[in-house]
């Protein structure tokens, strides 16, 4: 097996007739069976990167490599070893999941997965039968993602998997994909949502302007340039306050948990959304 899943080293792209690079000189290696996001702002240059790294966008500067292997060589063959999962709608409206997936199963030359398999990896088998067209937003999520997954690829690249979703639709997508990595996948997706990241992602890149302002695991990150808070509820003049306190506010605390009025007690930990503040000094 190779090192890495997926590099990248000095990746440049600009488009033609734009001033500034979208993306501007980016070094990533993901290991096989990573779950690797990429967090920043709309325009940060994600999508850009995920294109270059799909083979959908040959004009970039720089090393860019899958399985081992510079995208520019790989020709067709790369999109028997990559699933991509991006932007909605992806399907044929009039015809039902199933025929959806048979559809797109046609399209692969190596062996796929039985339709019914990946209707029951997304949990899809009870509308197998129902039109694309008359899917929830989730269940269309959830069949684009079956199509991803229908040649067993070795790397899933996904954009805002779970955007727009409710978030008991968004935690059944985390799932999925946390699935897919144990079965040792490697997923490079782009998300704005921070449980996304926080809860799937083994490491996150902080995209802004073209550049990685950090990456490291979530929990590093935090660490490092987060501060968490202890939020303190008490009571005045039979009012029910909260006051919020930097941890390194002993003090102040001290002085209010000595008046006997708190109520309740509870630190916050740092998002990853206050430690992109704290780096890129821009909110996601
Ligand atoms: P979003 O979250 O909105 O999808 P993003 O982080 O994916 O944003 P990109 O879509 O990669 O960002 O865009 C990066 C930069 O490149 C932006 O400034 C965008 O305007 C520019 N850009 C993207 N596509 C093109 C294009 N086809 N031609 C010219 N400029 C483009």
């Amino acid at each position: 097996m190779q090192e890495f899943a997926i590099e990248a080293s000095g990746l440049r792209v600009r488009y033609p007739g734009t001033e500034a690079d979208a993306v501007a000189g980016i070094d990533l290696a993901v290991a096989p069976g990573e779950i690797f996001g990429l967090l920043g702002p709309n325009g940060a240059g994600k999508t850009t990167t995920q294109h270059v790294l799909t083979g959908q966008l040959r004009r970039y500067e720089g090393r860019a490599a899958v399985l081992g292997r510079p995208v520019g060589e790989w020709g067709p063959a790369l999109y028997q070893r990559i699933g991509v999962g991006f932007e909605l709608p992806a399907h044929f409206p009039k015809l039902t999941a199933r025929e959806n997936l048979a559809a797109f199963a046609a399209l692969y030359d190596g062996p796929v997965l039985p339709v019914r398999d990946a209707l029951a990896a997304v949990s899809l088998t009870d509308v197998a039968d129902r039109r694309a067209a008359d899917l929830s937003k989730g269940m269309k999520m959830r069949l684009n993602l079956a199509r991803a997954l229908l040649h067993r690829p070795d790397v899933l690249f996904l954009d805002e998997p779970t955007s727009g979703l409710d978030p008991a639709n968004a935690a059944d997508v985390r799932a999925i994909v946390a699935e897919q990595a144990a079965a040792g996948r490697t997923v490079f997706l782009t998300t704005h949502d921070m449980t996304a990241a926080d809860e799937l992602c083994d490491r996150v890149a902080f995209m802004h302007e073209g550049r990685f302002a950090a990456v490291d695991t979530p929990r590093a990150l935090k660490l490092a340039h987060g501060h968490g808070t202890v939020v303190a509820e008490y009571a005045e003049n039979g009012d029910l306050r909260r006051a919020e306190y930097a941890s390194t506010a002993v003090p102040d605390l001290r002085r209010l948990l000595a008046t006997g009025t708190v109520e309740t007690l509870h630190t916050r930990e740092a998002s990853l959304a206050d430690v992109f503040i704290a780096v890129t000094g821009r909110r996601l």
